[in-house]
């Protein structure tokens, strides 16, 4: 559920009608929903009621530091994966302790900002890893807390860019070594084994892959015990998928894998922690377009729009869906089109949909790309020198601009000149 719904005929962002942020930011832009948001974070928390748990919210999905303060204020962690993420949650009010720290690649430097500023746990995912985190956390004469994300080798049959569960796949590292490496971590001076970590990958559109990674998990939790580990704690990752279409199968819901949890970790007496990204943030945000010419091609029509694959890859990048749809709702009795919708980058990438039926439109007319809040603005560009678009976020019936759009001498202004030329 999301509250982009039509009312009186026009596309509206909770209480805010579309083209009235269109009239005055401009188009194209990223437009959120508080509301939403704050549902989302909701349902994954009351999910998991009556366990000790902790929704950190994905941030690489949506990390705009307005987007990070509603969440943050309604209870939600953070995972990041980044120096730079560590930095948003921080200036965003959210503690250390609540920041969960992902990723295959830290670096040392990202070690000791995290050590130094606080931190939840360090989701280690190499054995080389943890001889760094080891050698800085006694550089700082601290203890960094540890899980160590295992690669259950589970098929999440998701899109191959984005399964990350498989023994093929760069993450964690493979179950059957998880003894092995967990006696390592407990010899290494400086770091502190709190619990497990999975995450098998994203927009999972079933829950017995997370059901069959998880039963694995459950047995290692008693190995580990077994041999001596103090297993608090589990990390669960995030990945579980949003409807991108308005027809296809309805994915899980938050409280289904809620109970599958309790169902095979219920009894291990942990604190759960999940990791969701998408399923907050994608169909709290849109983004909004404006057509710039209809071209008559030889078997079909192009709706040429001002957005393009530099703000929205996801179409490129993983033969993603996103529905688009009109701003102003179309007639009962609407002549119907087929459109290619198109962006005006010198790519044949950069095809957003083919064949979409719409209402018939003409220049100027407005669209909407649903589902677009998770990595959209996130992953946007300035390629072919446009300007990275602006984030609007709305609450109720007030919007606000939360990143603008540089103009033309900001953007050029960030290149520098050396002083021979
Ligand atoms: C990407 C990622 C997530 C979030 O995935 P979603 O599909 O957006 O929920 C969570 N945890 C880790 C470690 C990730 O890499």
């Amino acid at each position: 559920m999301d509250h982009f719904l039509y009312r009186d005929g026009q596309l509206f962002a909770e209480d805010v009608a579309i083209a009235d942020i269109a009239a005055t930011v401009g188009t194209p832009f990223y437009v959120y929903s508080t509301a939403t948001l704050q549902r989302h974070f909701k349902l994954f928390d009351e999910a998991l009621d009556g366990m000790p748990h902790l929704v950190c919210f994905a941030m690489k999905s949506l990390s705009n530091q307005a987007v990070l303060r509603v969440l943050a204020q309604a209870g939600a962690g953070m995972d990041v994966v980044s120096g730079g993420e560590y930095c948003r949650a921080k200036a965003a009010g959210v503690s250390g302790d609540k920041i969960v720290f992902s990723g295959v690649g830290k670096t040392a430097d990202e070690m000791r900002m995290a050590l130094t500023g606080g931190i939840r746990q360090f989701n280690v995912e190499s054995e080389p890893e943890m001889v760094v985190l080891s050698a800085v956390a006694v550089e700082l004469g601290v203890e960094a807390p540890i899980t160590i994300r295992v690669n259950p080798d589970v098929d999440a049959k998701t899109h191959a860019k984005i399964a990350t569960g498989k023994s093929e796949n760069k993450f964690g590292i493979p179950i059957s070594r998880a003894r092995a490496v967990y006696k390592m971590a407990a010899e290494l001076l400086g770091l502190k084994v709190i619990g497990i970590d999975v995450h098998i990958g994203s927009q999972l559109t079933d829950l017995a892959p997370f059901e069959a990674a998880y039963l694995k998990v459950a047995d290692l939790v008693e190995t580990l015990r077994a041999d001596g580990h103090k297993i608090g704690r589990l990390d669960l990752g995030g990945g579980l998928g949003i409807p991108y279409t308005r027809s296809n199968e309805a994915p899980p819901l938050p409280s289904d894998y809620g109970a599958m949890i309790k169902r095979t970790l219920g009894h291990l007496d942990c604190e759960i922690e999940i990791e969701p990204g998408r399923l907050i943030s994608g169909n709290a945000g849109l983004m909004v377009s404006k057509v710039i010419y209809v071209k008559e091609g030889e078997d079909r029509e192009f709706l040429i729009i001002d957005a393009a694959m530099n703000d929205l890859i996801r179409p490129a990048m993983y033969e993603a869906h996103h529905d688009i749809v009109p701003v102003i709702e179309p007639d009962v009795a609407h002549t119907p089109a087929k459109y290619d919708v198109v962006g005006p980058v010198c790519e044949s990438g950069d095809t957003f949909g083919k064949a979409r039926d719409m209402p018939v439109l003409a220049a100027n007319d407005l669209v909407a790309f649903r589902s677009a809040g998770a990595y959209g603005a996130v992953m946007s560009s300035e390629y072919n020198s446009r300007p990275m678009i602006p984030e609007v976020l709305v609450n109720g019936d007030q919007f606000a601009v939360i990143r603008a759009r540089p103009t033309y001498e900001e953007m050029i202004d960030r290149d520098i000149i050396p002083q021979w030329l």
